[in-house]
């Protein structure tokens, strides 16, 4: 069964029938085509990530080129970049400080697994201290694969119910990582 279903005008009543669809789709459209991406850039990944919002690629496309620097205006957190453990502290900062519902996506090797860096200053993936909903591989990503992650995260947004952040599994996963 399609999310949206075009229903005909019932007899005698002039138009051509409307669209209907369920509140979960609907909001979830609106929302995975308005997200305003946080981007939390250390290192080199940040330079791909200023590529991807550049004209050639443009993540505006998408409706995300409203890039939020303040976490309390943010529902997509992209890392990008090694996160040294001293780090660490102000990213959770940073993710606890948005509201919900919010996002996470985890942008190359380093903020992903610590990339080329096993060592002991620095943070073997930044799902060791949040919950991350996108990896996006390389070292660094190109802006494709960027753009790809993005619209995984989109498709999570079309999908989620409106419910899903106050379920028993949710926060579980949030009380595992010691977040009430
Ligand atoms: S994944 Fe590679 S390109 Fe990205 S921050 Fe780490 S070392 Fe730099």
């Amino acid at each position: 069964m399609s999310d949206i279903q075009l229903v005909e005008a019932p007899p005698g009543v002039e138009g051509a029938g409307f669209f209907a669809t369920s509140l979960d789709k609907a909001i979830g459209l609106a929302r995975s085509n308005s997200l305003w991406p946080l981007p939390f850039a250390t290192s080199c990944c940040g330079i791909e990530f200023m590529a991807t919002m550049a004209s050639h690629y443009d993540l505006s496309r998408f409706g995300a080129e409203r890039l939020s620097f303040s976490p309390r205006q943010a529902d997509l957190l992209m890392v990008m970049g090694t996160i040294s453990k001293k780090m660490g502290p102000v990213l959770r900062q940073v993710y606890l400080q948005m509201a919900e519902p919010r996002w996470v996506m985890a942008v190359g090797a380093c903020a992903s697994s610590g990339g080329i860096f096993d060592t002991y200053s620095v943070l073997q993936g930044i799902d060791e201290i949040i919950p991350v909903d996108v990896y996006v591989p390389g070292c660094p990503p190109r802006p494709e694969a960027i753009i790809d992650g993005f619209i995984g995260i989109q498709k999570l947004v079309q999908t989620e119910s409106l419910r899903r952040r106050n379920t028993p599994e949710y926060q579980k996963l949030l009380a595992s990582y010691g977040i009430q």
